[in-house]
């Protein structure tokens, strides 16, 4: 697409936007072209905290399927798109309600800690949800000391190395972030020796003993505002360059990997977008059973403090037109 075809698109997703009372969202893993028309970038949580805050009546989530349920089950009356509909996560899929009540069977005591990176009808079957900025507070909440962490190993195991309790981690993993290796960070912290080494803890252990911070994409963008800091060397998905570089200007960030790229988030394009306000299409819908008891154990974290501040950097979230 020509520069003066993306600008004809955003001017036309512009009008369509007034029109149908919308709001955009994007997550930081949104190819560029997509972070730059929304109102909001950032990660799953806080666009969802967003939406459900807005007067907007329309919500264009631009991310993956489970983010729109999450929106959709904190905004239940209002329409949630998510321009492409077969924009799922990996991660997510590894998880199902059959394999999680088998499991609990086995673990009868555990309390079951959901990632929110799941679909919405295990949430429903879950305690209480983390993200990766809260999980290691949620666990330490917990009053019980069985935990059943699912579905991501990685932080799973970053969190069992930060909290006094038995966690049986369930074996699901993100693509993505499993191609950040950790020669790769050895061989960059060589060619950047002044480079401060950030990891998201969907990495693999190997990798996070590498890293100088762990912290999820909001803690990221915040950790990269800090005046002391001209140089990272970023391991997560490669999308959030675009939004470092951009809200940075002069400071270089170096991805730990070209390779960490999550095909599910570059689905949605310009044209997605607009077709999707266009036509309302595809829209999101959590039955309202599942909404229920999925939202109680998104209710529950939400009143659970986090690390990374995901209500601060909700506020402090930039508008992007
Ligand atoms: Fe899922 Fe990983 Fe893609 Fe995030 S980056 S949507 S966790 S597969």
């Amino acid at each position: 697409m020509t520069l003066a075809d993306t600008k004809i698109l955003s001017e036309e997703i512009a009008n369509l936007k007034r029109e149908r009372n919308a709001i955009i969202l994007a997550h930081n893993y949104q190819l560029a072209e997509v972070q730059d028309i929304a109102d909001f970038v950032g990660d799953s949580l806080e666009l969802s905290q967003i939406a459900a805050d807005s007067s907007a009546q329309v919500i264009v989530f631009c991310g993956v399927r489970f983010m729109a349920e999450v929106a959709s089950i904190l905004c239940p009356d209002k329409i949630v798109l998510l321009p492409s509909v077969d924009s799922g996560c990996l991660l997510a899929d590894m998880v199902t309600t059959d394999l999680l009540r088998q499991k609990r069977k086995e673990n009868p005591n555990a309390s079951v800690v959901c990632y929110i990176n799941s679909p919405a009808e295990v949430k429903a079957e879950s305690d209480i949800c983390c993200t990766s900025a809260n999980a290691v507070q949620v666990i330490k909440s917990l009053p019980g000391n069985d935990i059943l962490f699912i579905p991501d190993q990685c932080l799973g195991h970053y969190v069992s190395t930060k909290v006094d309790k038995h966690i049986v981690i369930w074996p699901g993993y993100c693509p993505p972030h499993i191609q950040i290796r950790p020669e790769g960070i050895l061989r960059l912290k060589r060619k950047y020796p002044k480079a401060e080494v950030i990891v998201h803890p969907e990495c693999s252990p190997e990798v996070i003993a590498l890293a100088d911070k762990v912290m999820g994409t909001s803690g990221i963008v915040n950790y990269a505002r800090r005046d002391d800091i001209s140089e990272l060397i970023v391991g997560t998905e490669i999308g959030i360059i675009h939004r470092l570089k951009k809200e940075n200007p002069g400071k270089r960030f170096i991805p730990a990997s070209e390779k960490a790229i999550c095909p599910d988030m570059k689905l949605i394009t310009l044209e997605k977008v607009f077709l999707s306000l266009r036509d309302l299409q595809p829209q999101v819908k959590v039955a309202d059973k599942i909404r229920d008891k999925a939202g109680v154990a998104i209710d529950r974290m939400l009143t659970v403090p986090s690390s990374d501040s995901i209500r601060g950097d909700m506020l402090a979230g930039r508008r992007q037109m």
